[in-house]
């Protein structure tokens, strides 16, 4: 390839590049612009209906977190509700582990947290999975794959 061409192929990269940058600026300029009006429709929404609004807010939200919990308690009702390893029941301290290790295979794949749990309901608890505290979850985490409880 020619000295010639090589600067006409470093121009045309130059000139995409900043196309590039062009539209991408352009498509942020235009998301502001539509979530300022978003949000202009919602706060006058929200100004001629006060009440409404809170009372929708908080059944939503209570709605939700209603949902979680049950998942939740489901999927450690089904493990046990205690660490496999040290016995461990207090309900924050738990968490659901991988037992072969693939955790982050298997997160990326599913989510984590709430998503996996209601995975593992819609996936009839298949096997591979075991509750334990965070504590022995991360010991096992930076021991190898064993809990220094165990090891
Ligand atoms: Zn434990
Ligand atoms: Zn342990």
């Amino acid at each position: 390839m020619s000295e010639f061409d090589d600067d006409m192929l470093f121009k045309l990269a130059v000139e995409m590049e900043r196309k590039k940058a062009e539209e991408k600026e352009k498509k942020r300029l235009r998301y502001l612009k539509t979530l300022e009006t978003r949000r202009e429709k919602k706060k006058t929404r929200e100004e001629n209906n006060p009440i409404q609004t809170a009372n929708e807010k908080i059944k939503t939200r209570g709605k939700a977190r209603e949902r979680r919990d049950f998942i939740r308690k489901t999927v450690f009702d089904h493990y046990g509700n205690k660490c496999v390893c040290c016995g461990e029941t207090i309900e924050v301290f738990l968490t659901v582990d991988h037992i072969y290790n693939d955790g982050a295979e298997h997160r990326k794949e599913v989510g984590s947290g709430i998503r996996l749990y209601k995975w593992l309901i819609d996936n009839d608890f298949p096997d591979g999975f075991q509750l334990l505290c965070r504590n022995c979850n991360w010991g096992k985490h930076v021991n190898n794959g064993i809990c220094p409880h165990k090891a």
